[in-house]
């Protein structure tokens, strides 16, 4: 099994060097003061060590032991997940990024980001059950009324009680227009909510005293569609009038799936017959309510992707270092061996390479994401928060589609490192294949991402959004310009992000004639998009390397490897954009032309 070590000089590089968070803290009122940077590294390396010495350990037990569903539809976790649980609300972890009003510690979203990195590295599943918490915190903190907020935030915050987000049912997950659950107004101001949701992670579970569930339903007479889906808070217990849970609810759990991967996290069919709730936010805008959790869970799932990256390149390094396997093309390079080891072999090091552009680059995309986020939720003048909500707008599909996929390709390559060993479950190595492909599904399948980036937030802006991103792209191509080390970089940079925009016209003229070729050109546009963004953030890193090279660092090696891994990437993945960029101008009738009957005969 591999053994995580949290990549704290990695994270620093990204945090300190690459974004400079601590200038980024001290630039936002609401941080400047708690976000220092002892502070940070106190909480970076306690954050480590609980997720290597609890976490960690935990993953491939949860695996093999998954969750069990006890005939009155309580659950049981896997063993320790509940003890780690309690260590994590003890150690006051669920309420780093939370507002003090609520009993948080008013640190900031992107730090409560680099935990969730470590947590998703070390054990994923375990980390579901925090996770979905959090989104559900934010939606309240956002959405909720005074009461609400005074009845359910302060006992999340405190990880007293977990959170879910239900919004699936078995006839719809992507098209949320069509759902059935419904909710009907009591009496006394609540509503009663029926219907039946499934795959809702972390619906039922021992870990903690109560379970609010952030619900999508009905009302009656509601507009058909989207625009008729209303938000409900409903907790298992109802809340008593001292905060404490009182009365059973009618929200039970019917089922546990059985699936792929993410065994130690509980994917449940939740019941609702006539359930208590309350809404949250106004009649029939629950859905956009609701997108709250959903940007939030989207990134965290971009997460997913990153840190299983990591994970994977750590198990696959190691044993690259030790298994050994035939000799050195340009002959041995360990004699006193029976053979060398095999990271000596160009095509094991591709795998490894691959693997450390992800994680790493993913690394930077994601805090990225983060950082603006923060400036979203706290940056004092309004069009801060707007420039950086756009930027995210447009970064967080890509980060979601790409990192996931990139991530489940990286976990894959760790499979292929450790040969016929990388098929044996002991090894941990094929577990990290399984929990990583659901992130390419939940939060939006990649398809519906696609469709997102390229059709919400590009086309219908008129290509706005990717004008202001490419803008920041050719800003640092024109601040490296006359740097002859940088011009490896720069120009294939240069290029292709010009080569985006000369696409997105290319594009958006043919959709003019044709709606379907936004479909189709819509998952090559993605993943050229998500080349360009990781290679905008290679070169930056490339930078930073070479000027701490520069100045005479004393960690030379560690600048050195970066700046190898920018070439790496260069050289031998963002060609890959090439292919997408010759398929998203190919046009759908390739794809459109055969009847659906006629696929198979
Ligand atoms: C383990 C697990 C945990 C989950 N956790 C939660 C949870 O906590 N809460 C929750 O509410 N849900 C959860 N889900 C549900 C998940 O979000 C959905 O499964 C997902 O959104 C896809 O919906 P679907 O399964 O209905 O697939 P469908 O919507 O039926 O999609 C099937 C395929 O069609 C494609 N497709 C659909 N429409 C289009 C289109 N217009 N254009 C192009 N392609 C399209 C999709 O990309 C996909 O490939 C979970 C699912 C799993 C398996």
């Amino acid at each position: 099994m591999p053994e995580y070590k949290a990549p704290l000089r990695d994270i620093q590089f990204v945090m300190n060097e690459l974004l400079d968070m601590p200038g980024h803290y001290a630039n936002i009122p609401a941080y400047a003061e708690v976000a220092t940077p002892d502070m940070i590294d106190a909480i970076l390396t306690e954050g480590a060590k609980f997720c290597e010495q609890e976490l960690a350990p935990l993953n491939r037990t949860g695996d093999i032991e998954g969750c069990t569903r006890h005939d009155d539809g309580s659950v049981t976790t896997p063993t320790g997940f509940k003890e780690a649980y309690a260590k994590y609300v003890e150690g006051g972890w669920p309420s780093l990024a939370h507002e003090e009003d609520h009993g948080g510690q008013g640190l900031p979203e992107s730090l409560g980001t680099v935990i969730s990195e470590m947590v998703g590295s070390s054990n994923w599943s375990w980390g579901m059950y925090p996770g979905l918490s959090h989104g559900a915190m934010n939606t309240l903190d956002l959405h909720g009324t005074p009461e609400q907020k005074h009845t359910y935030l302060s006992k999340l915050v405190s990880g007293e009680w977990t959170g879910t987000m239900c919004l699936t049912e078995s006839h719809c997950g992507s098209d949320l227009g069509i759902l059935k659950t419904k909710a009907e107004a009591n009496a006394d101001g609540s509503y009663a909510i029926t219907g039946s949701k499934i795959f809702i992670s972390a619906g039922e579970h021992d870990m903690a005293e109560n379970i609010v569930h952030i619900v999508l339903a009905r009302l009656p007479g509601a507009p058909e569609g989207t625009k008729g889906i209303s938000l409900f808070i409903v907790p298992k217990f109802l809340p008593n009038e001292d905060g404490t849970p009182g009365e059973r609810n009618g929200v039970v759990c019917g089922s546990i799936e059985h699936k792929m991967g993410i065994h130690g996290n509980a994917t449940c069919v939740m019941n609702f017959d006539g359930a208590k709730g309350w809404l949250i936010g106004p009649e029939n805008k629950g859905l956009n309510c609701m997108f709250t959790f959903m940007n939030t869970a989207r990134i965290g799932t971009a997460l997913q992707g990153a840190s299983a990256a990591e994970a994977s390149f750590q198990g696959a390094l190691a044993y690259a270092k030790d298994r050994l396997a035939m000799r050195s093309l340009t002959g041995a390079k360990a004699p006193e061996k029976a053979a060398d080891p095999i990271i000596v072999h160009p095509d094991v090091r591709r795998m490894l390479l691959t693997q450390k552009c992800f994680a790493e680059g993913g690394r930077a995309l994601v805090y990225l994401a983060a950082q603006q986020n923060d400036i979203v939720k706290k940056a004092e003048s309004e069009e801060e928060r707007k420039a950086a909500d756009e930027l995210l707008g447009f970064l967080t599909p890509i980060a979601k589609a790409f990192l996931t996929e990139a991530g489940y390709e990286a976990t894959n390559l760790g499979v292929q490192v450790f040969g016929g060993h990388g098929f044996i479950a002991e090894w941990g190595m094929e577990q990290l294949v399984r929990d990583t492909k659901i992130a390419c599904i939940y939060e939006g399948t990649t398809g519906i991402q696609e469709l997102d980036l390229l059709g919400r937030k590009v086309l219908m802006t008129q290509g706005a959004s990717l004008r202001n991103f490419t803008k920041i792209v050719h800003k640092f191509c024109q601040s490296v310009e006359g740097d002859e080390q940088m011009a490896q970089f720069a120009a294939p940079l240069a290029e292709v992000n010009k080569e985006w925009g000369d696409l997105t016209m290319k594009i958006g003229m043919t959709a003019m004639k044709n709606r379907e070729e936004v479909g189709a050109a819509s998952v090559d546009y993605l993943m050229y998009s998500g080349y360009a963004t990781l290679a905008f953030l290679w070169a930056r890193m490339a930078k930073v390397a070479q000027d701490a090279i520069a100045a005479g660092t004393s960690e030379e090696d560690f600048y050195k490897a970066k700046i190898q891994t920018a070439k790496f990437y260069f050289a031998r993945v963002l060609p890959r954009a090439k292919g997408h960029a010759a398929a998203m101008v190919a046009g759908a009738d390739s794809m459109m032309d055969l009847d659906a009957e006629h696929f198979a005969f």
